[in-house]
């Protein structure tokens, strides 16, 4: 049973649990944690084991229990008063997207990993996704958490109420904090109308500056949603893929080679960029190799030379690169061992290493790149106060 918590998506990262423990409730996620912290016992958590930079992995030497939090899928009756709901934070992101479609709501945050991938997972990840130029990442939809703390007490802000004046958020704390500061139990997420209406357009682009061009037209479309960027091979034709709230006509501006505002035409234009991940798991068992995931972010205005700089570094054999084009955020996946280069670019280009996905084990070395000596005490200290054992996640995010 543990095998499946020792290996990660990609299968580069790897590690062994001391057992797998699935609590089924926050009281039960408590008395577990009151356990551990009285045998001095490591916890590593783990959601729907979508996260592309090991975090959810053990470490290798056994001595982490794996915290599963599969079982925790509580669903609240939606408030459509509010237009939010109250979910586990085992309750995966298609589940929850299913429970706000019966209401004629949506919630906002939207990935491939639909799936499997938790509500707790992107809370602790502050995962982004496909509609962060409309809605922002997964931050902007907390509007309260559930959380079991190191020692195992709980500590709970789900009223729902539209806003608090009552000093420091902790909740909003804990978002992005990945696992290093407490077990997020459930959290109350903001549901938002459903567009009646939605349009997808692909524009064929040569590369990023041409792609560039392409946002800036596309950022005076009215109803904005995505503007995804994907290069060939990893998709059939380097190409800007556009969605919009509204009538196919809101395109006209951008000259799309294709576009749709049906359910089924709109499916087949995502298709392909929203296969890349799976794409590029595919070739690396092909080849035998994990693939290395970097996702990073730029100044926009620093995008494109970026990306040229990449190509001196890595030969297109080794290259696949996609991403989230409206936040200068780019998916460079690699052969070989140039993550070190890439990432000293990234910094030289003014960006950060990591723009969704965290830093998890796979990045905690470069974390100096894209922080200050302070705001890494800082947040040495903040662990320190909230799980002085050391215990929540051993190994991840903090050098
Ligand atoms: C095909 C594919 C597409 C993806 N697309 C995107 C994308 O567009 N945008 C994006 O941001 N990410 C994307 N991801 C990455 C991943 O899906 C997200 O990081 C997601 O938020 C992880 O959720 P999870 O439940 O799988 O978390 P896990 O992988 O299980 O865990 C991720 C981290 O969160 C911690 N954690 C998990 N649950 C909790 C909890 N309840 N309390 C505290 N800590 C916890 C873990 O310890 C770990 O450090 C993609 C992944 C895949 C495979």
């Amino acid at each position: 049973v543990s095998s499946a918590y020792e290996t990660d998506w990609t299968g580069r990262w790897h590690g062994r649990a001391r057992s797998v423990e699935r609590p089924g409730s926050t009281d039960e996620v408590g008395a577990l944690l009151r356990r551990c912290s009285a045998a001095g016992v490591p916890v590593t958590i783990a959601g729907g084991r979508t996260g592309l930079v090991g975090g959810a992995v053990p470490p290798e030497d056994g001595s982490a229990l794996v915290l599963s939090t599969e079982r925790l899928t509580r669903v609240e009756p939606v408030d459509g008063d509010e237009g939010s709901v109250v979910v586990g934070a085992g309750v995966t992101l298609a589940a929850l997207q299913r429970l706000a479609r019966e209401e004629d709501l949506e919630y906002a945050v939207d990935l491939a990993a639909r799936d499997s991938a938790t509500v707790g997972g992107m809370v602790a990840t502050d995962a982004g996704g496909l509609h962060v130029p409309a809605y922002g990442t997964t931050r902007a939809q907390v509007l309260g958490l559930e959380a079991v703390l190191a020692d195992g007490s709980v500590v709970s802000r789900l009223h729902g109420l539209a806003k608090e004046a009552l000093g420091t958020d902790w909740a909003q704390l804990l978002v992005g904090s990945e696992g290093t500061l407490a077990v997020v139990t459930a959290a109350r997420l903001r549901l938002r109308p459903r567009p009646r209406t939605l349009c997808v357009g692909i524009v064929g682009v040569a590369g990023v500056a041409e792609a560039l061009a392409v946002l800036g037209v596309a950022r005076g479309l009215p109803g904005l949603r995505a503007v995804e960027y994907a290069e060939a091979p990893v998709v059939s034709r380097t190409h800007v893929l556009v969605e919009v709230a509204g009538p196919v006509e809101l395109l006209a501006p951008l000259d799309p080679v294709a576009a749709a505002d049906d359910a089924a035409g709109r499916a087949a234009l995502w298709a392909e960029r929203e296969a890349a991940t799976e794409t590029v798991a595919r070739l690396a068992a092909e080849r035998g190799d994990p693939v290395h995931k970097l996702d990073v972010a730029l100044p926009l205005g620093r995008l494109a030379d970026f990306r040229r700089a990449v190509d001196a570094v890595v030969p297109g054999d080794d290259l696949r690169v996609w991403g989230h084009l409206a936040e200068g955020n780019l998916h460079v996946n690699l052969w070989g061992d140039r993550d070190a280069a890439v990432l000293r670019l990234v910094a030289e280009h003014g960006g950060v290493i990591s723009s969704e996905h965290g830093v998890g084990r796979a990045k905690v070395d470069a974390l100096p790149l894209s922080r200050t000596a302070a705001e890494i005490a800082l947040l040495r200290r903040l662990k320190q106060a909230l799980d002085p054992q050391g215990l929540l996640n051993p190994g991840v995010l903090l050098p």
